[in-house]
């Protein structure tokens, strides 16, 4: 039987989920990888997280071209999951936002470092890609492939990227795993900021410490447990339970 339906569930709730958290509001998407074709993925047409339901998830191959073409307007910056998805072939969900409290990180030295335990997921190392670097002066947005695979190349191995002067994408092995991540990410860079203007020296995770946490399944039994509690929180359905 097709897990297409599921992943469609799933997807939307997600939607709900970073709307309700405060992650993406009029702007920032969600994607998943096709579960049965590598090659393509799904993300809402042009819409605020917050309204999506099934019926607005559209399928793109990794271009960025519609599946099924004269449907609705997508994204413009559906060029950002592409070249995730072209780049990691581990990765099976993205999200992109505009999280305020990231944004200080993109545009200063201070590097943007996990702090606490439950953003351990953003990995040891946040890259901050510049779009200016390679295309020069531009509307600030990820509107093409060449600037989809600069992205996804200034992202490299890593797990998220800042956007300089506009936000981050982040990427999960799982749809749940890409979603806790975004959650705490803003929250990592509100202490972290928070912790500098006590003064004094701010400690980091360890690299050992990244690495024992990172060991947790991304479909385990406390990842569903928060997922659960956003659904709720979101008023929207789970979507059916990953596969333990
Ligand atoms: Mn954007």
């Amino acid at each position: 039987m097709s897990q297409v339906p599921q992943v469609i569930a799933q997807l939307v709730a997600a939607n709900r989920i970073l709307a309700n958290q405060g992650i993406v509001d009029a702007y920032g998407h969600v994607s998943m990888r096709h579960p049965e074709n590598p090659n393509r993925y799904f993300l809402s047409r042009s819409l605020s997280p917050e309204l999506v339901t099934a019926q607005d998830i559209l399928e793109f191959h990794l271009d960025g071209e519609p599946v099924h073409p004269g449907g609705p307007q997508p994204y413009l910056e559906r060029f950002i999951h592409g070249g995730v998805y072209e780049k990691r072939p581990e990765v099976q969900a993205v999200v992109h936002s505009h999280a305020d409290a990231v944004l200080p990180f993109t545009i200063s030295d201070v590097p943007l470092v996990p702090v606490i335990h439950t953003a351990s997921d953003m990995g040891l190392q946040i890259p901050i890609w510049d779009i200016r670097d390679k295309f020069g002066d531009t509307n600030m947005l990820v509107i093409d492939m060449a600037q989809g695979r600069d992205m996804a190349a200034g992202l490299a191995d890593h797990r998220v990227v800042l956007m300089r002067g506009h936000g981050f994408t982040a990427t999960g092995r799982s749809l749940v795993e890409v979603v806790k991540t975004s959650v705490y990410l803003p929250r990592n860079a509100t202490i972290q900021l928070q912790a500098r203007m006590l003064g004094g020296s701010v400690k980091a995770l360890t690299a050992g410490e990244i690495a024992i946490r990172s060991q947790v399944s991304p479909t385990a039994t406390q990842m569903w447990r928060a997922w659960e509690y956003w659904c709720q929180l979101a008023g929207t359905d789970t979507g059916p339970a990953p596969k333990r």
